[in-house]
């Protein structure tokens, strides 16, 4: 393709993702294909020859279109978002063009440099410590995987990096129970051990329960184990719990125990001055990380990643071939020694473009809106007799099931809500997923997708009302 064909193309798509976006509601929000649907339309084996673009822009909208999820749906409630927009796009095609790797400052001095600043921002946007710098990560797992890497590296005094476990005690790490499963992935990768994970019961609202924690920590003392390091969450991923970091930071003071706080998804949340109060303790946690690429407008990858000490940071991941060394050394970041990758797409661009474009104000109103939609589609649920309300709604998720009546045996009330989702995600006019607490098939609906308005949820009301109405009158018939 020569770069006439590029230009005339790249209208062309331009015009196709903004009907796209302006359409986005016309598509089902989640793919209605089956199982192999998608492959069994793919040529086995790649075509020997050049073919045109169109031709393979046809197969796109063909093959590709129908077997799509689409995140971009204002009537996308499932898992937690994935959220783009216009500036954040318009990042990413310059992103593509420029095709930098940004793994160390001289391959590309503005894009470290635009990270550096646009982690400030965001520090101050959030209002962590003053002292914590950002880097920015794939994705939140990568992220508290390095904290975990971090934190063994300072425990053992980098005796882990140099020659293994081997003479090291056996070290043990805390979440809760409703912790999300990338903890248990970071453990097994960063070589504990699934069995040195301590899973923390959870209070009546899902959150860590700080004596347990205690408990654990000095049993685990007490039996030769060496606690490494905790890690306690604002806002879980099934129902957006928030442990109290105040008391579980004394516990990781008392015992010089690393502290990292995931708020993966209700990071942003932290941009409103009335949920600042989650941030109390921040000044005693060691990392902290949030996704942008989930609430925060900024499609995916972005996950803002910060750290008390950077330098132990890149102590724990530094390497130095002759073929990497500059002569900037240290008055610059070389981030490719800030996290597990060498390889770095140019990601602050779009936090750039979003954060100028929206403003903090911009994006303050948004979060907000968001928050108080939610809070009324609650409310709506606790007043609704055939409804039950499973969790505190803390941010925009919401956690209910149908509930037609005390006498229902509890495993028919667990299939006919998931008859309900399944019904309600067939139909294509809306996404939900489940989740199970204390046990019980628990139905979320998170309202934080970019488009979504009042209108979505309205409509989303009323589907989920008529729809539960429906499967009632099934049973009594
Ligand atoms: C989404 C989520 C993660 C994982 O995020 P990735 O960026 O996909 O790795 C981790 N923790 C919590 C609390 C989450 O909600």
């Amino acid at each position: 393709m020569d770069n006439k064909e590029f230009r005339k193309y790249a209208h062309e798509l331009v015009d196709w993702m903004a009907d796209f976006l302006e359409n986005v509601e016309s598509y089902p929000v989640r793919s209605q294909v089956e199982p192999k649907d998608i492959i069994k339309q793919l040529p086995e084996a790649p075509p020997a020859v050049s073919e045109s673009f169109p031709e393979i822009f046809a197969d796109f909208e063909r093959i590709i279109m129908p077997g799509m999820t689409h995140w971009q749906h204002p009537s996308f409630h499932a898992y937690f978002p994935g959220n783009a927009s216009p500036p954040s796009l318009l990042a990413e095609m310059l992103t593509a063009t420029l095709g930098a790797q940004c793994m160390i400052w001289q391959t590309s001095p503005a894009a470290a440099e635009l990270e550096e600043q646009m982690m400030n921002w965001l520090r101050e946007m959030l209002g962590l410590p003053a002292g914590f710098t950002g880097v920015i990560q794939d994705t939140a797992s990568t992220a508290t995987l390095c904290a975990m890497l971090t934190a063994r590296e300072k425990a053992s005094d980098f005796r882990v990096n140099q020659q293994g476990f081997y003479k090291e005690p056996t070290y043990t790490i805390y979440c809760s129970e409703q912790t999300h499963s990338s903890i248990e992935k970071g453990v097994k990768i960063a070589g504990f051990g699934k069995e040195h994970l301590r899973k923390i019961a959870t209070d009546e609202n899902f959150a860590l329960i700080p004596e347990a924690l205690a408990k654990a920590v000095a049993d685990d003392i007490a039996a030769g184990y060496h606690p490494l390091c905790v890690i306690a969450t604002i806002g879980t991923t099934s129902s957006t719990a928030c442990d109290p970091v105040v008391p579980i930071a004394e516990i990781c003071r008392a015992h010089n125990i690393w502290l990292h706080v995931d708020a993966a998804f209700a990071g942003t949340a932290l941009i409103l001055p009335e949920m600042k109060h989650y941030t109390e303790g921040f000044k005693y946690i060691d990392s902290f990380v949030f996704n942008p690429h989930k609430w925060m407008f900024t499609n995916f990858d972005c996950s803002a990643y910060f750290v008390k000490d950077p330098a132990m940071l890149v102590r724990t991941f530094e390497i130095l071939p002759e073929y990497l060394k500059t002569k900037e050394g240290s008055q610059v970041n070389d981030y490719r020694d800030w996290g597990i990758p060498l390889g770095r797409r140019f990601r602050a661009l779009k936090l750039w473009f979003v954060i100028r474009t929206y403003g903090v104000e911009g994006l303050q109103k948004a979060i907000r809106k968001h928050i108080t939609m939610a809070q009324e589609f609650g409310e709506w649920i606790t007043a609704s007799p055939n409804f039950e309300l499973l969790a505190l709604v803390n941010f925009n998720t919401v956690c209910f099931r149908l509930i037609p009546s005390d006498s229902m045996p509890a495993e028919a009330v667990d299939n006919l809500n998931e008859q309900l989702l399944e019904n309600l995600n067939n139909s294509g006019k809306i996404y939900l997923t489940q989740t199970r607490l204390n046990g019980i098939y628990t139905i979320r609906i998170v309202i934080g997708q970019t488009n979504v308005e009042q209108r979505h949820v309205d409509a989303a009301r009323s589907l989920i009302a008529t729809e539960a109405d429906r499967l009632l009158a099934s049973l009594n018939e």
